[in-house]
């Protein structure tokens, strides 16, 4: 997959013959001088390209195709810096498989006082233009998103940058592969879904590989690549043990899981605590260690959540605060709306959301039957961050996503030998909670730090499935007033 630096935006500028060639020239110099300016400000993730001052829609065609075909380029920013008829980008526009933003800017900030007449007025009229090209986005129904404000603003910037980070997530979303060493686990309903389905929508591809594949790669692993990997743990992590050939078979397996995934391409991957046939522990740390260099995971099968966390990081790329493999675990009921949600998981909580440098532990599991798996402990740290489930409600997918205040775990906890969050979600967990059930959410979940609700909104539009935030002005009775009108809506779809 071609990294996030690497990618383009191609920045499309509308207009049309009406103005004299003189106008033109003006436009494209303008035009030019945004883009060099948006890659010199450092704030936006990819590069803007740009392309033309389009004027016929032959052109909008051409670059429409252009970009469909063009592996670095991401997604499309549409601009109208003076008025383009927007029939004309009819033919053009139906045929866009890139995502598309549309900024709403003008190439000045404010209107010169005495030097405003009707050219100016003519050669700057976004105001205007804009409304036109704005309409048929609407009218042929396009997922787009609208970014407003002075294209110099951080602000407007900053919004941008949100999104070419989604447009990435989608770009990468359509090469997704994950290799399943485990069917689901057996008679959970939450972890199935449509993978046909799913690969249509998303681009994921999802597979299932024997154990006993796997292990044929664990046993070619050597001495010396596990010591390379021990020497790479010892700097990352603290040793918090004696038993050094625990974590050594955890190096083992982490080095053939992870020469699996690279020989296949692979962008993440689940396991089942009960079928790790030939394996001697269930892979704590070395799953661990994978999902911190970007490695989707999903537990006891579950390939929503692993597809769903790869994406997720690949929005986060580069910048991650962290993002994780989640799971509700258990709860602690306060007075005062103050009730916490404590997350963990049986091993397998990616590093990246740790507060402080992780500890290497080794405990015995209480199920599964294997010996006693080396993990990384921690608690994770506080801050504003998401959880967001991936759920298939028969004939549609819908993502739910719940804003939460994750704080400094409240306790101590000396006897949890696992990976551990704290978190609130908003409103309060008693309302957030409440919606989550209401709407399906799983228990397990993807945690970020970094992604945001408006990035896997606009995610979510351009994939064509449904979306469903829990806020801090999420009210049950309009909740489920959404749910319902939106069922009925995706019926029709
Ligand atoms: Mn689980």
């Amino acid at each position: 997959m071609i990294a996030l630096k690497d990618v383009e935006f191609w920045f499309i500028v509308g207009s049309q013959y009406l103005y004299g060639a003189e106008a033109l020239e003006q436009v494209a110099a303008h035009a030019e001088k945004m883009a060099d300016g948006f890659n010199a400000a450092g704030r936006l993730p990819g590069r803007v390209v740009y392309k033309l001052v389009a004027t016929t829609s032959d052109a909008i065609e051409q670059v429409i195709d252009d970009a469909n075909h063009d592996k670095k380029c991401a997604g499309i920013i549409t601009w109208m810096h003076t008025f383009s008829p927007s029939k004309m980008w009819i033919r053009g526009l139906g045929k866009l498989q890139k995502p598309y933003l549309h900024l709403h800017t003008q190439f000045n900030r404010e209107i010169p006082n005495e030097a405003i007449d009707m050219d100016f007025m003519n050669l700057n009229q976004s105001a205007h233009g804009d409304r036109e090209h704005g309409f048929i986005g609407a009218r042929m129904r396009l997922p787009r998103k609208v970014v407003v404000g002075y294209w110099e603003d951080a602000a407007v910037q900053k919004k941008m940058a949100g999104w070419m980070r989604t447009a990435y997530g989608v770009l990468a979303s359509r090469k997704v592969k994950i290799a399943r060493f485990s069917d689901n686990m057996r008679d959970v309903a939450v972890t199935e879904g449509d993978k046909v389905e799913t690969q249509i929508k998303f681009g994921w591809s999802v597979n299932t590989y024997p154990v006993g594949e796997l292990v044929t790669y664990i046993d070619k692993v050597t001495e010396t690549e596990i010591d390379a990997r021990m020497k790479e743990y010892e700097k990352k992590y603290t040793m918090h043990t004696d038993d050094v050939d625990s974590v050594r078979y955890q190096a083992k397996m982490e080095i053939a899981m992870e020469n699996f995934l690279v020989q296949g391409e692979f962008d993440g991957f689940v396991n089942h605590f009960d079928d790790l046939y030939g394996m001697e522990q269930l892979p704590g740390l070395a799953t661990q260690n994978l999902t911190a260099q970007g490695y989707g995971f999903g537990p006891e099968g579950d390939w929503k959540v692993a597809a769903l966390a790869s994406v997720m990081k690949y929005i986060a790329q580069g910048e991650d605060k962290g993002t994780a493999l989640m799971e509700d675990y258990t709860y602690n009921f306060t007075a005062h709306g103050e009730s916490l949600i404590l997350g963990a998981h049986m091993l397998e909580v990616c590093p990246s959301v740790a507060a402080d440098r992780p500890r290497i532990e080794v405990h015995p599991l209480g199920i599964g039957g294997k010996a006693a798996p080396a993990r990384l402990v921690f608690e994770g740290k506080a801050g504003s961050a998401v959880t967001a489930s991936l759920i298939d409600m028969g004939g549609r997918m819908r993502l739910i996503v719940s804003d939460v205040e994750a704080v400094k775990p409240i306790l101590p906890m000396p006897n949890l030998p696992v990976a551990r969050v704290m978190w609130k979600p908003l409103p309060n967990l008693e309302t957030a909670a409440e919606a989550w059930i209401i709407a399906g959410g799983a228990h397990h979940s993807v945690l970020s730090y970094s992604v945001t609700a408006e990035q896997l909104a606009d995610w979510a539009e351009i994939m064509d499935i449904e979306f469903v935030h829990i806020t801090r002005d999420t009210d049950i009775a309009k909740f489920k007033q959404n749910l319902l009108l939106a069922d009925i809506a995706w019926k029709f779809r």
